[in-house]
């Protein structure tokens, strides 16, 4: 690691809750748990981004991947999964792969991480690097995720990385009673809004809007 990532690495935890003191009005979050830090100073961001992009994969940005998408902010990773709660014996799916990042740190919070990816060079790369980083409980599969992973289901938590214009309705019906997922939406106005669905005992659904964000669009033939 050069001396920029060490100096950033050690800074990130600091920036990240300050992100989180100033959206904790809408995100019902004060800080980030602490095993959520640790799962990101656990995994090598710096190996998951392009070497170009080396130098700075620690700072509290978003950084492209290639094929003309990006890995997100490091605040948005830990809000993301924060927002979940995860379990130790939680069944987890996600949508947009992208480089792995985000799999390698729900993979230290959950049982099994379930990732579908659209676009074949970043499935192939992220099985890849998961796989040569020993991230075993993480299971890639190329596809479009609006469709989610029906032999698989159902999901305690599913995390979805692309914004939709719309809750997913086979991704509503594959979360487990009791189970959350943290999903970006399109509103009327064209903002983009991180909503947080729960599902109770019942299967009675609740939506909570929480921060505006940037992710790249949810694509496929849905
Ligand atoms: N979580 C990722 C970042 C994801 S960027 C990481 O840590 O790197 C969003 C990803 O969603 C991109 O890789 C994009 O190709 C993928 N994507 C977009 N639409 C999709 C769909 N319908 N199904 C599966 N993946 C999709």
């Amino acid at each position: 690691m050069s001396r920029t990532m060490d100096v950033q690495r050690e800074r990130l935890p600091g920036l990240i809750r300050s992100d989180y003191r100033q959206t904790a009005a809408d995100t019902g979050l004060a800080q980030p748990s602490d095993a959520v830090l640790h799962a990101l100073q656990e995994v090598p961001r710096h190996l998951f981004v392009q070497k170009a992009f080396q130098d700075s994969a620690y700072s509290n940005s978003p950084l492209p991947i290639g094929n003309g998408q990006t890995i997100s902010q490091p605040f948005i990773v830990a809000l993301m999964t924060d927002l979940l709660l995860l379990k130790p014996s939680d069944k987890v799916l996600e949508i947009g792969t992208g480089c792995g990042y985000q799999s390698a740190i729900l993979s230290l919070l959950a049982k099994d991480v379930h990732s579908l990816e659209i676009v074949s060079d970043l499935y192939k790369l992220s099985t890849e690097r998961l796989v040569g980083l020993g991230y075993e409980n993480v299971h890639v599969r190329l596809g479009d995720g609006y469709y989610g992973w029906q032999e698989e289901a159902p999901f305690d938590a599913i995390l979805v990385a692309a914004t939709a214009d719309s809750l997913p309705e086979p991704l509503l019906a594959q979360l487990a009673p009791g189970g959350r997922m943290v999903i970006p939406v399109r509103d009327a106005e064209g903002r983009e809004i991180l909503q947080l669905v729960t599902k109770d005992a019942e299967g009675q659904l609740q939506v909570k809007d929480t921060i505006g964000v940037r992710f790249v669009p949810l694509t496929g033939g849905h």
